[in-house]
C-alpha cells in the first residue's frame, strides 16, 4: 500500500477526538468543519499543546460562538480570556483578523489559501491549515510536527533550520486532491501521537515500511539540528504593592512583549541583575519595600528572572485591582504576584 493510503487508513481508525475537529467518519458523511473553529484552534495550537489549548478553545467558543461575536468583543475581554496562553501578539492578531472577516467578508472566511492569506495576522501556516481542514483545499500544511515526520520518513541529513525548504518540498509532494483535510490532520496526529520528538513509537507506526530514518536504526536522531545558541537571560524587578485587599497594576505599552496587558509594575528587563539601590530607584512609589525572593519565567526567546519587592502603601498612576482579579494577568505576572503575596522572607 502507498504511504498516503496507509496513513489515511490509520487516521480513519485512530483520529484523535478534538473539540474543534470533524472526525474522518463524519467528514466522509459530508459534515464540514466550521472555518471559525478551525482557525481559532490553529492560532491557539501554534504556541501550546492540545490539552492546554482545549479549555481555552471551549471558553472562547462558548462565549463567542461565531467570528462576528468575537469581532464585536471589547479588546480587553479577549485579552483577559487569552491570559495564560502566552504570546499576546497572537491575541491582537486574532481580533484584527476576526474584525476583518466580519467587516470585509460579511462574517464568512475566504475559502482559498490565497484569500485567507489576505486577512490581517493570518500567516502562511494558518492559511494552509484552514484551507485544507475547513475547505478541503490541497494545501501544504507544514508545522514543526510535519517537519519532523518528513525529516524521518526521508532521513534528511541537512540540519534544521536550513532544511526547512526541503522538508516543505517533500511534504508538498505528498499532498493530493483526494482528502486534503484528512491528510493534513493525519500527519498532525502521526507527529503528535506516534512520531513523537524524543521517543517515536515506531513499532506502532502505520508508515514504518516507508521510513528511511527507522531503517537507520536511530530514528530519534532526526531531524538533524544545528548547534543551538543558549537562550539569553534577562533580569528585572517586579513590585507587589498592596492597599488592603487591592494590588497595584499598570497597563503595559501597546507595542512589544505582553503589549496592552495588565501587569505588575516592573523595572526594565536587562542582561545584568538589579542591585538593591537600583531596584529601589526604579520603584513606582516611595514606600517601605522589602525583598521577598524572586521568580523565573521562560519566554520563547529568553528567560526572565524577576526580583520581587513587596510593600503596603499608595502610589500614583497605578490601577488598583482586588486580589481575586489577578488570575487574568499574563502568566509571568500572575506567578510573580502569587509569590510576592505569599513569600514571607
Ligand atoms: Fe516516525 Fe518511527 Fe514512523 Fe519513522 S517509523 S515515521 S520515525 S514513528
Amino acid at each position: 500500500m502507498s504511504l498516503r493510503a496507509q496513513l489515511l487508513s490509520w487516521y480513519d481508525a485512530n483520529a484523535r477526538d478534538l473539540a474543534w475537529r470533524v472526525g474522518p467518519g463524519h467528514h466522509a458523511a459530508g459534515v464540514r468543519a466550521d472555518p471559525y473553529r478551525v482557525w481559532l484552534s490553529e492560532v491557539m495550537l501554534q504556541q501550546t499543546t492540545v490539552p492546554h489549548a482545549t479549555p481555552y478553545f471551549l471558553k472562547f467558543t462558548a462565549r463567542w460562538p461565531t467570528v462576528n461575536e468575537l469581532a464585536a468583543a471589547p479588546d480587553e475581554d479577549v485579552m483577559a480570556a487569552w491570559a495564560g496562553l502566552g504570546y499576546y501578539a497572537r491575541a491582537r492578531n486574532l481580533l484584527a483578523c476576526a474584525r476583518a472577516v466580519a467587516k470585509d467578508h460579511g462574517g464568512v472566511f475566504p475559502d482559498t489559501e490565497e484569500g485567507l492569506r489576505s486577512l490581517p495576522g493570518l500567516g502562511p501556516y494558518t492559511a494552509a491549515a484552514v484551507a485544507a481542514i475547513a475547505f478541503d483545499r490541497p494545501a501544504n500544511v507544514v508545522d514543526g510536527n510535519v517537519e519532523r515526520v518528513m525529516s524521518r520518513l526521508f532521513a534528511v541529513e541537512q540540519p534544521l533550520p536550513d532544511a526547512k525548504p526541503e522538508l516543505k518540498r517533500l511534504a508538498a509532494a505528498l499532498v493530493a486532491e483526494d482528502r486534503p483535510g484528512d491528510w493534513a490532520q493525519a500527519l498532525m496526529d502521526l507527529g503528535a501521537t506516534i512520531c513523537r520528538p524524543k521517543s517515536p513509537l515506531c513499532e506502532r507506526c502505520p508508515v514504518i515500511d516507508h521510513c528511511a530514518a527507522f531503517a537507520t536504526g536511530a530514528p530519534e536522531s532526526y531531524p538533524r539540528r544545528a548547534a543551538k545558541a543558549e537562550r539569553p537571560h534577562r533580569h528585572g524587578v517586579a513590585y507587589v504593592l498592596t492597599r488592603g485587599d487591592e494590588v497595584a497594576l499598570v497597563r503595559r505599552p501597546p507595542k512589544g512583549l505582553l503589549g496592552g496587558m495588565l501587569a505588575l509594575p516592573t523595572s526594565d528587563w536587562r542582561a545584568e541583575r538589579w542591585s538593591d539601590a537600583e531596584a529601589l530607584a526604579a520603584a513606582p512609589a516611595d514606600v517601605d519595600w522589602r525583598g521577598v525572593g524572586e521568580v523565573e519565567h521562560g519566554f520563547t526567546h529568553f528567560t526572565l528572572t524577576l526580583r520581587l519587592l513587596r510593600a503596603e502603601g499608595d502610589a500614583d498612576g497605578v490601577i488598583w485591582r482586588p486580589r481575586r482579579d489577578l488570575d487574568a494577568l499574563p502568566s509571568v505576572f500572575l506567578k510573580a504576584a502569587r509569590a510576592g503575596l505569599t513569600n514571607l522572607l
